[in-house]
């Protein structure tokens, strides 16, 4: 099956997406890459979902992703006596270190470190920014506050520190017990929430090992600042907009997309813009005009990937909320504006083979009409230099190795076919040719170009730019 798009889709899977049934459907209907959510999900249904994917992936014949979210350091208060306390605007209000019940004058918050980190004039969010505090007094063992707005806060609500340098690792506890499960199960993709340092992300590689590539969600102001050094250690991105939104003001969440798109781009970083996209779909079957345009948005800005969240998850439309998705990326990229909006913002080649041949290749393709590109890829970064060039056309890239066309699965225009190395160069081509027309992407007749590295599997060694003809057996010819 081929898609006709070039932006994949990334679904959330949850209650409403959990049996295989549905996952097959979602695939249909237009997800490249399955999200599991660690928030919610245990070991076993993780494991579940892995299996279930997979066995999906085996029947359709197509390579797919997977990635695992992993919670990361999300601060709650403690609980109250009577679950929910109402507050003054202006009136005083204690976090601190005692686990006792809390009440309209103070709340339990069981996390030492940030007792400390805290100081006067900082604000305190909590529940998604419904409850604002500004810090007062801190002792390192209370934190005495202000509440600024909202009146309401109850049991283990969420609480965001947009102008505190938390002293957190990139992992909890239950992270590392959650990234040693799913390190077990062949994930292709691992996003990391909350971090505020390329240390971060070192910390984690370190563990990983390349067993899984890494994926730095962007949700706080922290990392918004680094970005530069975060896309330089990370295998993805991703512009976590709910999250962001709380921790900086909401109107400057689309500027910052925009940005770290444009960023991972030059960069030649898969990017993902995530939550919200359809969230009036979790509960009617249609969404609204402003939810339309911001998917097309993050389409027109060349983004790789768009995800559902609650809408695939935990919502009544899940399926519609894909195939929504599906048919607003393939009307975008129709649209007569697309392609000159997509050219404003390709980044120059670096000096590698790999680039100059990318871009040669993209220029061929289109100067000749062209069916396809072709790249042999094994451990996938040339398939990732093609696709930066966001080429016109098709991009096929053919890799021996099956974890590189499931991490590829995330990337834009990248059509990923699992393929055994070739044996010479008459074999590189006519496999190349047979897998186009097989794929459904050239006829007999048509052409299509070919760039690998020779030898082959020979890292960094792009070197070979190739056209040929499809034959009428579906084989190169000339
Ligand atoms: P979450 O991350 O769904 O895990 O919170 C995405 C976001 O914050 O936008
Ligand atoms: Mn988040």
């Amino acid at each position: 099956m081929r898609r006709s798009r070039k932006v994949k889709i990334l679904a959330t899977l949850g209650p409403a997406s959990s049996d295989e049934a549905m996952i097959a459907k979602l695939y249909e209907a237009g997800a490249d890459v399955f999200r599991i959510n660690m928030s919610h999900t245990d070991h076993a249904s993780m494991r579940a979902l892995v299996t279930r994917i997979r066995e999906v992936e085996k029947r359709i014949g197509r390579p797919i992703g997977i990635l695992a979210d992993l919670q990361g350091p999300k601060l709650r208060v403690g609980t109250f006596t009577e679950k929910s306390v109402t507050l003054k605007v202006g009136q005083e209000f204690t976090l601190d270190a005692d686990p006792a019940s809390g009440d309209a004058s103070r709340v339990h918050l069981p996390h030492p470190e940030i007792l400390e980190a805290v100081e006067p004039g900082h604000r305190l969010l909590i529940d998604d920014g419904r409850l604002q505090l500004k810090a007062e007094k801190s002792d390192g063992r209370s934190i005495l506050c202000r509440v600024v707005a909202g009146t309401t806060i109850s049991d283990r609500k969420g609480v965001s520190l947009p102008d505190t340098e938390l002293p957190l690792g990139a992992l909890t506890d239950k992270d590392r017990k959650d990234l040693d499960a799913i390190l077990t199960t062949g994930v292709d993709w691992i996003a990391l929430s909350f971090i505020q340092r390329p240390e971060d992300l070192a910390e984690v590689r370190k563990i990983v090992r390349g067993r899984s590539a890494l994926m730095a969600k962007i949700e706080k102001p922290q990392a918004v600042k680094r970005l530069p050094e975060i896309i330089e250690l990370s295998d993805a991105l991703m512009v976590a907009r709910g999250d962001l939104g709380v921790e900086m003001p909401l109107e400057r969440v689309p500027g910052i997309q925009k940005q770290i798109t444009r960023a991972c781009r030059r960069a030649g970083k898969p990017v993902v813009v995530a939550t919200q996209m359809l969230e009036s779909m979790i509960t009617t079957p249609v969404p609204t005009r402003a939810e339309v345009s911001d998917v097309a948005t993050a389409v027109f800005e060349g983004a790789d990937a768009i995800m559902l969240s609650a809408e695939s998850a935990a919502g009544k439309y899940p399926v519609e909320a894909v195939a929504t998705m599906n048919s607003i990326a393939q009307q975008v990229e129709r649209d007569p504006t697309y392609d000159s909006i997509i050219n404003a913002q390709r980044g120059e080649p670096e000096a590698t083979g790999a680039d100059a041949i990318s871009l040669a290749s993209r220029q061929i393709a289109e100067t000749l009409k062209l069916s396809a590109i072709i790249t042999y890829t094994a451990s996938g970064t040339t398939g990732l230099r093609a696709a930066r060039e966001r080429p016109y056309v098709p991009i096929i890239a053919l890799s021996p190795v099956v974890e590189t066309a499931r991490r590829l699965s995330l990337v834009w225009g990248t059509h990923c076919v699992v393929s055994e190395d070739a044996t010479d160069l008459d074999d590189m081509v006519d496999r190349a040719c047979r897998i186009a027309y097989e794929e459904q992407f050239a006829k007999p007749g048509d052409r299509v170009i070919i760039t690998a590295g020779v030898p082959l599997r020979t890292p960094g060694s792009t070197n070979m730019l190739r056209i040929a003809y499809i034959g009428s057996d579906g084989l190169g010819g000339l």
